[in-house]
């Protein structure tokens, strides 16, 4: 292959989790600091990275669609990187079945890609799927990114090992990002117009360090020095494991007025013997029982969650047993999935999978029950005034969308602007979305 000439334009394409949003705006940064620019929407660019996620099947399938269809009419094709967690999990396999990807970058190696790209200009095909842990963030260029809301990742990787999943195998294992590197952080993106910081992590709430006296602190702490940055008006976490919560965390809900009153604690089943099986390492009553402190501790906060239907094994009373816990906490908003085995985790090769049918039946009952309390969270707001942190216009003139404490959709018309607060009081409420007036 002849040497390729340098990439002026590049288009970052991430699937998945929040974590890669915020990886993928890393690479952005990264790529606009060697001097290219983002593709405009339509146009072709001259790299593409494809930021996978591989937590289920479907999702780790685009990738070989996605590669097909980035070939251009006159059959050249741009210089591909595969980057997330398909790349480290299959990236000898990428190699081979797509010919024309050139890169394939992990999740913790992509502050590389600038070497890789030189390399892969030059002709050779380079993968670089090293896990050192925090490496990348000294290397980054600061950050720069402008929007009202932004990602902030504060710790990466896993160690619980619930046995449906490949996190711990393509993130490593956990690792919480210095404190004074998330203050620093953090003031840039609030300097470029954050006013909202969504503190991402696989475990987010496994986050521990030292404040700048030396002082061990957990997320709750974090969150305490980050709520004391005067522009900075909103703060948020996700997503968080029931093992890792602390009284602290707890309690901060109570007393952190910018710690917004939303909490997306997965449980992912409501019966025992199947958490037990997926290694959960909570049950279904200490879980309820979490869920009773958080709402003693902030009476209106909004509860989410992440289930999966058809866990190997799982009878029809188990799951009865995960409507059950709908039923029970009544939930704001959540996510719910079939199982899919992944390859190389311990319930893959489990006996008894369940039959696509009967996950499918499961799962149109699940997000019933779900809708059925999402749409009556939303009712019951109706009435509230509360503030809407403007994120874009709305599609008609003078008409602006936004979200609510409670991490609700909600538009308005009015004057504004994107990056404002604004007081609004909520008029009528849809499954998802909030009509609201200003006031
Ligand atoms: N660490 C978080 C936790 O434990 O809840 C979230 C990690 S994972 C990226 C997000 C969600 O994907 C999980 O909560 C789970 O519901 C879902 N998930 C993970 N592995 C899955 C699998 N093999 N099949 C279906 N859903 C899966
Ligand atoms: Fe995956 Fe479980 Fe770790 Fe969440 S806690 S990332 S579901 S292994």
């Amino acid at each position: 292959m002849k040497s390729l000439s340098e990439p002026k334009s590049y288009r970052i394409k991430s699937f998945g989790c929040q974590m890669n949003v915020y990886d993928g705006e890393r690479m952005a940064e990264l790529l606009g600091a060697q001097g290219m620019s983002a593709a405009p929407e339509g146009e072709d660019a001259d790299l593409v990275v494809l930021n996978t996620c591989h937590i289920r099947e479907k999702a780790a399938e685009k990738v070989y669609s996605d590669i097909g269809r980035l070939r251009r009419d006159d059959g050249s094709a741009p210089l591909i990187a595969v980057a997330g967690c398909v790349a480290q999990a299959e990236g000898e396999e990428i190699m081979a079945r797509s010919p024309d990807v050139r890169m394939v970058v992990g999740p913790q190696a992509y502050h590389r890609l600038p070497a890789m790209i030189e390399k892969a200009r030059a002709g050779e095909r380079v993968t670089d799927t090293d896990m050192p842990a925090n490496a990348k963030f000294g290397v980054l260029p600061t950050r720069t990114k402008r929007a009202p809301s932004a990602f902030l990742t504060v710790q990466e990787g896993c160690d619980k090992f619930c046995t449906y999943c490949v996190v711990p195998y393509t993130r490593g294992a956990e690792i919480s990002r210095p404190f004074a590197d998330l203050v620093e952080e953090a003031q840039k993106l609030v300097d470029a117009g954050a006013r909202e910081i969504t503190l991402l992590g696989q475990n987010v709430n496994a986050w521990d360090g030292e404040d700048d006296k030396g002082r061990a602190i957990g997320l709750d702490g974090l969150i305490r020095a980050l709520a004391a940055m005067p522009d900075l008006k909103r703060i948020r976490y996700t997503t968080s494991h029931p093992n890792d919560m602390s009284d602290a965390l707890i309690a901060a809900h109570g007393e952190v007025g910018k710690l917004m009153p939303y909490l997306h604690l997965p449980v992912q089943s409501g019966n025992n013997r199947v958490l037990q099986a997926m290694n959960r390492s909570h049950s279904a009553e200490s879980y309820i029982a979490l869920i009773e402190r958080f709402r003693a501790a902030r009476p209106d906060i909004a509860i989410s969650g992440d289930f999966i239907v058809g866990f190997p094994g799982e009878t029809d009373a188990e799951f009865e047993d995960t409507l059950k816990m709908v039923d029970t906490i009544r939930y704001a908003a959540a996510f719910s999935f079939k199982y899919s085995p992944r390859p190389g985790t311990p319930a893959a090769t489990m006996a008894d999978q369940i039959a696509k049918e009967v996950m499918d039946e499961r799962l149109q009952r699940l997000q019933a029950a779900l809708q059925r309390d999402s749409l009556s969270f939303n009712q019951a707001s109706v009435g509230r005034t509360c503030e809407v942190l403007v994120e874009r216009k709305g599609r008609k003139p003078g008409q602006w969308l936004g979200k609510t404490p409670w991490l609700q959709s909600a538009w308005f018309e009015g004057d504004a602007a994107i990056g404002d607060l604004v007081q609004v009081e909520l008029l009528a409420a849809g499954p998802n979305s909030l009509e609201a007036r200003v006031v």
